[in-house]
């Protein structure tokens, strides 16, 4: 949630809060709790000012009041009518709201607020309150049934909003952990997947059944295109290519492996490994780049291996690797599986 919705939110709550506060105001007048209804003009007071400092980019300001306030409204209903009305189950949700409040804080750069500290001090004030309510009784009489009513509402809201709390907490963190995972496992630049990403899904590879291959692919002569036409084409062009690789590769996986070399593993035997190279290759090379109006030529060369049963991840690599450079050594532009018979 952004700083704007984050405003929004907290204005329309705070209307509904001012709303209650008036509505209990009348309510402690028929009970004949003169106490508690001077106690909600100060109250009032606090979230009409608090229209003044969520609009005026001051939320830290109004948290800390209203949190304040609010325990301090709890602890005096409740010592004032006792806890049969269950204003002091409000506590229940506080803390909550309090601890996501100190890691919202702490997201948008904001002055947090210390979560245990004041967790605490609502908890102290729960208990003075209550323990008041229970040793002395309670300042004022309310009959048994308007309190009954009162006990079930609030509870029913407190635990609705527990509930919902809950939920929205699971579903944030869920949220998040999907897409710390796919950054995790993503190359910024180009989208493929990352060099960390692609380790893994190796070892699993050579643990399962079936043909597999690597191909090691890697840009002809990118120095040269990066000093002739910039940086930024030499990454337009890396981004281009990963596309191009992707699409070619729907059934394997796609890595980008260094700054300009690209990993990809597939099922299929070393034949199929070779065709499918070849078809890349032969598509960047005749792909028109063209970058500010300007065309770059690009072609790549690769070096393909079959998994051998028995040799580890390493080794495969190093198999297409050793293709890619005996590619390299013999003209460039050309995929290689064996270094002996360039293909
Ligand atoms: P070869 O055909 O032998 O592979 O020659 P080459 O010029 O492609 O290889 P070399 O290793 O000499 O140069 C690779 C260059 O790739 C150097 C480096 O600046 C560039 N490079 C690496 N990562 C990036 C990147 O993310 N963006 C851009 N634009 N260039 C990159
Ligand atoms: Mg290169
Ligand atoms: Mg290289």
């Amino acid at each position: 949630m952004d700083l704007k919705n984050i405003k929004k939110l907290t204005l329309t709550i705070n209307s509904i809060i001012l709303v209650l506060v008036f509505g209990l105001a009348g309510f402690f007048h028929m009970c004949g709790a003169r106490y508690l209804v001077l106690f909600s003009i100060p109250t009032a007071l606090v979230y009409i000012f608090g229209y003044y400092f969520i609009t005026h980019d001051r939320l830290d300001i109004y948290v800390r009041s209203v949190y304040i306030w609010l325990t301090l409204y709890m602890s005096v209903t409740t010592i004032g009518l006792g806890y049969k009305l269950g204003f002091h189950l409000y506590c229940l949700s506080m803390i909550p709201i309090i601890f996501y409040t100190e890691y919202m804080a702490g997201q948008l750069g904001k002055k947090k607020i210390n979560a245990v500290v004041v967790s605490v001090l609502i908890v102290l004030s729960y208990l003075f309150s209550t323990g008041y309510a229970a040793f002395s009784g309670p300042v004022y009489k309310v009959d048994n049934s308007i309190a009954g009513v009162f006990w079930l509402f609030n509870s029913a809201i407190v635990l609705y909003f527990l509930i919902v709390y809950s939920g929205i907490m699971l579903k944030m963190v869920g949220d998040s952990e999907k897409r710390l995972i796919v950054l995790a496992h993503t190359d910024r630049l180009t989208g493929l997947f990352n060099r960390h990403f692609m380790m893994s899904e190796l070892e699993d590879a050579i643990r399962s059944d079936g043909g597999k291959f690597v191909a090691m692919a890697d840009i002809d002569f990118f120095k040269r295109i990066n000093d002739q036409y910039g940086h930024n084409a030499g990454d337009f062009v890396l981004r281009t290519i990963s596309e191009l690789m992707r699409q070619m590769c729907p059934d394997g996986k796609v890595s980008r492996w260094g700054g300009e070399e690209f990993l990809i593993l597939s099922s299929g035997s070393a034949k199929e490994g070779v065709k499918l190279m070849e078809k890349i290759r032969t598509t960047i090379e005749s792909y028109e780049f063209t970058f500010e109006g300007k065309k770059i030529p690009v072609t790549i060369t690769a070096g393909v291996s079959d998994y051998v049963k028995g040799t580890s991840v390493d080794e495969w690599i190093n198999e297409a690797d050793e293709n890619l450079y005996f590619g390299k050594r013999n003209g460039r532009n050309r995929v290689v599986l064996k270094r002996d018979t360039s293909v």
